[in-house]
């Protein structure tokens, strides 16, 4: 394929998640369950075949669970980067899709990339603690990531990776809607947040992120290494709690 048609298509692919992020998510007009993109390499001369198909489906009817099954399928065995070659399990989320509150760290780690489930090592058992003492359960909050699949050696997601998956990260805030987002550590919440800043200066108050309201703060990992951080940690969690009513 051509590096022109490479771009086209590359351009017509957000554009494409762009319109399903926004009638998914959109209150009106109804009528578009989902939307799915197929292009063709077979090239004809210098054009490319781009198909959208749109399945009609009141908006109403259209549950956040089945939003966030929807956008699973279309993710499916996912190869478009090349993470997927190094990869054991792709790792969506979990959580509730009814959530006021979403988690969001970086990328899947070794446990994480083995059981196919986000925050499931020594950094999890912390996240969970402290997502209990905030007064929930982590079947009444969402976590994910960025990348949804382990970058080999956990090495630092690189920007092209996040530029093909960060979409779909965007499609499940849409999709659930939550009051907060929680970026956690310096990676999560620069690239959400798309500044240099370090996190000790964002966190410790929100700021907006595709209309939600996001709380950066210290990844549960650095917490392990650096367990002073743990209070700063709380304060932020109770910002949050406040902003959800639950203090
Ligand atoms: S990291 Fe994202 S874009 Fe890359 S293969 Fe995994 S799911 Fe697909």
């Amino acid at each position: 394929m051509r590096e022109s048609n490479r771009e086209t298509r590359k351009e017509l692919l957000e554009l494409v998640s762009a319109l399903k992020a926004h009638v998914v998510s959109s209150e009106e007009p109804k009528g578009l369950r989902n939307i799915t993109y197929r292009a063709n390499d077979t090239q004809r001369g210098s054009e490319m075949m781009i198909e959208v198909q749109a399945e009609g489906e009141t908006g109403a009817a259209y549950p956040r669970a089945r939003r966030l099954e929807d956008i699973r399928l279309e993710l499916g065995d996912c190869r478009r980067c090349d993470l997927h070659r190094t990869r054991k399990n792709l790792v969506f989320g979990e959580g509730s899709p009814e959530a006021e509150l979403v988690f969001v760290g970086e990328a899947p780690g070794e446990n994480e990339d083995i059981q196919g489930k986000p925050f499931v090592g020594r950094a999890g058992h912390l996240l969970t603690r402290i997502i209990e003492a905030m007064g929930l359960t982590r079947s009444n909050v969402y976590i994910c990531n960025i990348l949804k699949c382990r970058p080999p050696g956990n090495r630092n997601p690189r920007p092209e990776e996040i530029h093909i998956c960060e979409p779909f990260l965007i499609q499940q805030l849409q999709a659930i809607r939550p009051k907060v987002v929680c970026a956690m550590g310096t990676f999560a919440a620069k690239t959400l947040l798309q500044t240099e800043m370090p996190i000790s200066k964002l966190r410790g108050r929100f700021h907006a992120y595709q209309g939600i309201d996001l709380m950066p703060t210290y990844h549960p990992a650095y917490l392990l290494r650096n367990p002073g951080g743990k209070k700063l940690v709380w304060s932020d969690m109770q910002m949050i709690m406040e902003l959800l009513g639950k203090k």
